[in-house]
């Protein structure tokens, strides 16, 4: 997979006109955003932490949990050799070695199955099972829960299940039952990750915490840290009822999410017109954060995504709403007014456009 590191993508609108993303995202005028050095970096920082006095941020908190002794992140070496094998055992086939080495496609009974070369886990989840595993067999004779599913595979999640990892109960509404977490247990976050009251939950319980989320999804935390910084409104390319968009959102302050084009269509429409403000929060009632006004909080806004969605529609997001800002503000002040950086994580892409490519390119006419 590919994994670039905190590249940024200023837009365009920003590099033509030779501005610095540093000037382009002064202190918001809105007073209840945190307000930020005009020589601030503006490079994703994965643990960097401010030292004013201020309230410290979520991200602050969240690296401070981090730090706890009981606090686990690099799994457990001792296991590894072990769990590497039970991976080997679980998930290797025979019948997907033999496409493998058939170029990809093979043919029975009349019926050609094709293989996507990226086939199998990402890097990300293969990292999160390795770890999900390394714990049960680290705290043996301990209970061992999990907050959510591991990734979203059935086979895996059974497989948990076999290992008599407990499924923290759902009680609907986003809600959840932790009253079983007991001192001393073990408590995996999943791949997605897990909301910031989750984790403050977990630090103030004395329990082990295995956090398995893949480095992606908290690149894209750390990135609505940095929109929350420079005073802007995070609009999130993502499901607002999707685990790890939860997880996100759980760690901005102001937000809206967009599902897809459509509703990103509707969002930039109400940043160039206006409009009506009950409809527009009725649509939007559980994609916005607590208290959004869309008529002070659309002026600045900064895009980040749930790293499983399109990579294409992402971009195309973070166009239209260029495009809205320059409509609004005009070609020379809409880079005060938007910021993108890029989180986007390409292993799931990859995967889906290999397995339609390859398929296409076998029907298509010559
Ligand atoms: S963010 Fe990317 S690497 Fe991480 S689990 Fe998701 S698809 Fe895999």
């Amino acid at each position: 997979m590919k994994f670039s590191t905190n590249s940024i993508v200023a837009i365009a609108a920003i590099v033509a006109s030779g501005a610095t993303t540093t000037q382009a995202f002064a202190p918001s005028h809105y007073p209840h955003r945190t307000s930020v050095s005009l020589y601030q970096s503006t490079e994703v920082s994965q643990e960097s932490t401010p030292t004013t006095e201020k309230k410290p941020t979520k991200k602050e908190k969240r690296l401070q949990y981090m730090k706890d002794p009981n606090f686990h992140r690099k799994g457990f070496k001792e296991v590894r050799p072990n769990v590497e094998k039970t991976m080997e055992t679980q998930f290797k086939s025979p019948l997907v070695d033999e496409l493998k080495t058939s170029n990809y496609v093979i043919e029975r009974d009349g019926v050609r199955v094709h293989l996507a070369k990226d086939f199998g886990f990402c890097w990300g989840v293969e990292r999160s099972i390795a770890l999900a595993y390394e714990a049960v067999e680290h705290f043996p004779g301990r209970t061992v829960h999990i907050t959510n599913e591991l990734i979203h595979n059935p086979e895996v999640n059974d497989n948990l299940q076999k290992m008599n990892v407990q499924f923290i109960e759902k009680l609907g509404e986003g809600k959840k039952d932790f009253s079983k977490v007991e001192d001393g247990d073990v408590v995996i976050l999943p791949a997605f990750g897990a909301s910031f009251e989750e984790m403050s939950l977990m630090n103030e319980k004395n329990v082990e915490v295995v956090d398995t989320t893949c480095p992606w999804v908290s690149k894209v935390w750390n990135t609505v840290d940095q929109h929350q910084r420079k005073g802007l409104t995070s609009v999130i390319h993502g499901k607002y009822g999707h685990e790890e968009t939860i997880a996100t959102t759980s760690f901005c302050e102001d937000y809206i999410c967009v599902k897809d084009y459509k509703e990103a269509e509707m969002v930039a429409d109400y940043i160039v017109n206006g409009g009506d403000k009950e409809a527009f929060l009725k649509y939007f009632e559980k994609a916005v954060s607590k208290g959004f006004d869309p008529d002070t909080m659309l002026d600045k806004v900064g895009l980040a995504n749930q790293t499983t969605m399109y990579k294409k529609e992402t971009r195309a997001i973070g166009q239209l709403m260029q495009k809205a800002m320059m409509k609004k503000f005009g070609p020379v002040d809409a880079k005060d007014h938007y910021l993108e950086f890029d989180t986007i994580c390409d292993a799931t892409q990859v995967s889906k456009i290999d397995l339609l490519s390859s398929i296409f390119y076998e029907s298509s006419p010559a």
